[in-house]
């Protein structure tokens, strides 16, 4: 029996005014197992307008009151653990055990983050002279709209709604349509944790029924958006002239860097495959291109490859499976006809490259082999183009300068990972890589407190601690002269 999601406006479950729904397909199978409400401006208009009536109670909530709210709500999603991971990795293809042990508890984080932040986030003032003082209000917005993709759902929708919420906005979220299904059963876990209605509305439905609605809404005060670069570049379009505050977490090309003085233990080698392959390659951080220094480049390839050929890409429920499926069959044509333009630039396909057929429950999953593709230069579509996939792209270079500029090379500049025992060429490389994220010999290692973010075409803002704080509020400079 198909699941049957639901929006929550004004603390109530809602099915969408019109009455229509769209199909959620689970990509392990191909079968569609749940109805999300395809919204649109009638819906939006409604929970706009629930936000704006709950803003002024939320506003005036005491800090500790609205981190009690979240902690509430991060009890009963760890609570639901097992079960919202299960919700996740049907709805993603994402294997199982990594929504439990990544999606799931970094929701749980995400929420507990933000409702200790805001009680810890410290006022700014300063004296002029010793008559005048200045004192800064952070003040919450209003209502804010919060949009996410479909790659990591509960993850970073709670990465969004987690600090609006906490700085004293209400907000109006839209998931990603294509994994609806763990945001609507938060909405009702928001219910059960007696978040006062109106407070957080979740309308479902599609970009242009729901997110475009819901961006130029005249109520809507700022968008935090995380998505593609193409649709980042429309919102920023739509928002502009009504001079809203955005911030915009985009596509990426990253690059791992692995010098020839890099002492690379096997677990060093596990991350750098997984830095490429974690979730079918479906990470805004994973490293797409992997840039190695020609001295170790053969001898780094056969035991980065031995490893590669390891992974096991299966059911997402089976724990053995490394890889699950990819999250839509539109998704899957597009991952293969990048491999298949790999091939036509003259790459040759040193592992993978195919669809992978399972036997039984998931023979009609999108199921792509980890492929690794060398002999194509930083110039390549291939090696310029997000394909966000299960798909590496091993580049050759000689000495820092090289890496730096084939790195540096591209439109996105999200998150670069490199490898070096080599302090000095480790801080030096860092400071010249174009990229908002930098690791040095890890991958992914994430403090909540860091600023998260882009540059160039992989956004404007950023996200985590005070920053997504400082975005959620306005800041007014209140200035007094005693007499
Ligand atoms: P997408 O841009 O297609 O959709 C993202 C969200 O925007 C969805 O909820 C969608 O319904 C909505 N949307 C679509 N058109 C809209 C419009 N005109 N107005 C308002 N909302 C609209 O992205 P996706 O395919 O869901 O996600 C994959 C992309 O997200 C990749 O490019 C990936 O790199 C990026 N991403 C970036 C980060 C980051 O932090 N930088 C994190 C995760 C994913």
């Amino acid at each position: 029996m198909r699941r049957d999601l639901t929006n929550l406006i004004d603390g109530r479950a809602q099915r969408p005014a019109a009455g229509r729904c769209l199909d959620v397909t689970d990509p392990a199978t191909g079968q569609v197992f749940a109805n999300c409400p395809d919204s649109d401006a009638t819906d939006v208009d409604a929970a706009v307008a629930a936000a704006q009536r709950a803003a002024p109670g939320w506003a005036a909530t005491a800090p500790e009151q609205r981190a009690r709210h979240l902690n509430r709500l991060a009890d009963l999603v760890e609570r639901e653990l097992d079960a919202l991971a299960e919700l996740e990795s049907r709805d993603s293809g994402k294997p199982v055990k990594l929504a439990r042990t990544l999606d799931i508890p970094r929701a749980v984080a995400n929420l507990r983050f933000f409702a200790a932040a805001i009680t810890q986030w410290a006022g700014e003032s300063h004296a002029t002279d010793d008559r005048t003082l200045n004192y800064t209000l952070r003040q919450p917005l209003g209502v804010v709209a919060c949009i996410s993709p479909w790659n990591l759902p509960l993850y970073l929708f709670t990465w969004k709604i987690a600090p609006a919420l906490a700085a004293g906005n209400t907000v109006v979220a839209k998931p990603s349509e294509v994994t609806p299904c763990t945001a609507a059963r938060l909405a009702e876990l928001v219910v059960e944790a007696g978040l006062p209605p109106g407070v957080l509305n979740v309308v479902h439905g599609t970009g242009t029924g729901v997110g475009q609605a819901l961006v130029e809404h005249p109520g809507v005060k700022a968008v935090s958006f995380t998505g593609s670069t193409r649709t980042g570049a429309a919102i920023a379009a739509a928002v502009a002239p009504k001079f809203r505050k955005l911030s915009l977490e985009l596509g990426g090309k990253n690059p791992a860097i692995v010098f020839a003085d890099a002492e690379l233990s096997d677990a060093d080698l596990d991350t750098i495959v997984r830095s490429g392959f974690a979730n079918q390659g479906e990470i805004c951080l994973c490293g797409s291109r992997l840039l190695v220094e020609r001295p170790v480049y053969e001898r780094f390839k056969a035991r980065y490859l031995e490893r590669v050929r390891g992974l096991s890409v299966g059911d997402p429920r089976e724990e053995g499976s490394d890889l699950g499926a990819l999250v839509s069959k539109a998704h899957y044509d597009k991952v293969v006809g990048c491999i298949e333009r790999a091939r036509a630039e003259g790459g040759t396909i040193l592992c993978g490259g195919t669809p992978v057929r399972l036997e039984g429950r998931c023979a009609d999953g999108w199921f792509v082999a980890p492929t690794v593709i060398e002999g194509l230069p930083g110039t390549a579509a291939t090696n310029q183009e997000e394909i966000f996939g299960p798909v590496v792209s091993l580049i050759p270079f000689d000495g820092d300068d090289e890496a730096v500029a084939i790195a540096n090379g591209t439109g996105y500049g999200l998150a670069a990972s490199l490898w070096t025992s080599n302090l000095d060429r480790a801080h030096r490389v860092s400071a010249q890589l174009e990229f908002g994220l930098v690791w040095i010999n890890c991958w992914l290692l994430r403090d909540l407190r860091t600023p998260f973010g882009g540059v160039k075409n992989s956004g404007v803002g950023r996200e985590g601690g005070v920053e997504a704080l400082r975005f959620f509020t306005e800041a007014k400079n209140v200035c007094l002269r005693l007499r």
